[in-house]
């Protein structure tokens, strides 16, 4: 049994999508054990982002370098550097921007293989290249080019833990040990 982390940040809730996305994780069988609106402080945004993980920072910084050779645009004349770290750290700093602007939901969800299902319910990072089916493929059609000439993250509805160890960091910085609650959803039965 694993818990994971989703974030609709302020482009889905602002968009109304909050209920009928959250019905896409309840039919499948994952079950929600937290959940709270928020607006978030600048103190917790820069701790779900955390400038000091250098994975997370060049990884962004990777997929971006790669989107662009894609789509044969020079990063350097847009984004003012070719270095996957600079590069992760400007859209960290959007990211802080972003989530700190307007309200969140934040959700615990629980399931067998909880991190992977999410992530593939969601989609991929890029809502260009996700496929039909997903949540960011079916609600949204930016990409990293749109958002970066705009100097904005990807509008890609969620956040979600990108692996075990991430969900169990992200579970604990948003929820007390109290507010996860203990309850059975019957496909617990049917599966068992
Ligand atoms: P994911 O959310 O799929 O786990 P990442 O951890 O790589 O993706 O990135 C975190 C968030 O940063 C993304 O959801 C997206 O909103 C934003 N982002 C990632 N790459 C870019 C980019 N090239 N330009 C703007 N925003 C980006």
């Amino acid at each position: 049994m694993e818990q994971t982390l989703i974030i609709f940040k302020p482009d889905s809730v602002s968009r109304g999508l909050v209920g009928e996305i959250t019905s896409r994780f309840e039919r499948v069988g994952l079950k929600i054990v937290a959940l709270k609106m928020m607006m978030v402080s600048h103190k917790l945004a820069n701790k779900h982002y955390p400038s000091e993980r250098t994975e997370f920072i060049d990884g962004m910084g990777k997929k971006t370098l790669e989107n662009y050779r894609d789509l044969g645009i020079d990063v350097k004349s847009e984004l003012g550097s070719d270095n996957p770290h600079e590069i992760g750290l400007k859209i960290r700093q959007w990211l802080v921007d972003m989530i700190t602007d307007g309200p969140v939901i934040v959700m615990v969800l629980e399931a067998p293989h909880a991190v992977e299902l999410v992530r593939k319910i969601v989609g991929h990072t890029l809502p260009l290249l996700s496929p039909p089916g997903t949540i960011r493929g079916d609600y949204s059609y930016d990409s990293s080019y749109r958002a970066n000439t705009g100097k904005r993250p990807i509008k890609n509805l969620l956040h979600a833990s990108g692996n075990l160890d991430e969900a169990k960091f992200e579970v604990d910085l948003w929820f007390k040990k109290e507010e996860l609650m203990k309850y059975q959803r019957v496909e617990e039965q049917v599966m068992k």
